[in-house]
């Protein structure tokens, strides 16, 4: 499987689904996280802690990638458009975290537009760092996204301060002393599921 996440804007979760996807897919098999973000976020996460997969600079990559079952790729936030087909073209399925809010929502119509120019068809948005009740934000993404019909999955990923406790600690989310670490594993793994459906 080369799974790529791609943010077309900062602070969605791209990384934290890059990092908690690599999880998912370590337990089937051998996985390498390929960093294409110039911000290095998940290069310095491994090295604030551990991760329990092998985290490679995009420049190494060509040469360690035939070593490993899986491969996740983070890249670089805000792609150019042309950046987006190439990224689209070359994995197996290209995965847009959006936050439930409505600048992201317009930044996120954009990006599919731009993919439904050039006929890409496996990608899916994945809502990301959903408010818990009694916020509605996350159900009315959902509904927004739906109306559009966009391809998305039907999990989401819940707002929890363990990923950002996972995130400082360098570790996984299933690795924090925090009560809802298992929640915030259990949403990623539903992902992971939904993906090899
Ligand atoms: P990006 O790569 O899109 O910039 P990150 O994965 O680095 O996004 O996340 C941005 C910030 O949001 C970080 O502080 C991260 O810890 C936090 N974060 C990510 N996912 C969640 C979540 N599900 N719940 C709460 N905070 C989150």
């Amino acid at each position: 499987m080369i799974i790529t996440v791609a943010g077309y804007k900062g602070g969605v979760g791209k990384t934290s689904t890059a990092v908690h996807l690599a999880c998912y897919f370590h337990t089937l098999g051998s996985t390498l996280l390929i960093d294409g973000d110039p911000n290095r976020s998940a290069t310095n996460w491994g090295k604030r802690g551990q991760l329990p997969f092998r985290v490679a600079d995009e420049r190494q990559s060509a040469k360690l990638a035939r070593d490993f079952d899986h491969i996740i790729i983070d890249t670089q936030a805000r792609p150019e458009i042309e950046d987006l087909a190439a990224l689209v073209e070359g994995c197996d399925l290209l995965i847009i975290p959006c936050t439930p809010d409505a600048l992201a929502l317009d930044a996120l119509m954009q990006t599919v537009d731009a993919l439904h120019q050039f006929k890409a068809e496996q990608y899916k948005v994945l809502l990301t760092i959903i408010p818990p009740k009694p916020s509605k934000d996350g159900e009315a993404a959902r509904e927004e996204m739906t109306a559009q019909k966009l391809p998305m999955f039907t999990q989401g990923i819940r707002r929890l301060s363990a990923f950002q406790k996972a995130a400082l600690q360098g570790i996984p989310v299933y690795e924090v002393k925090d009560r809802q670490s298992v929640n915030g594993w259990s949403d990623y793994q539903s992902i992971g599921k939904e993906i090899l459906k």
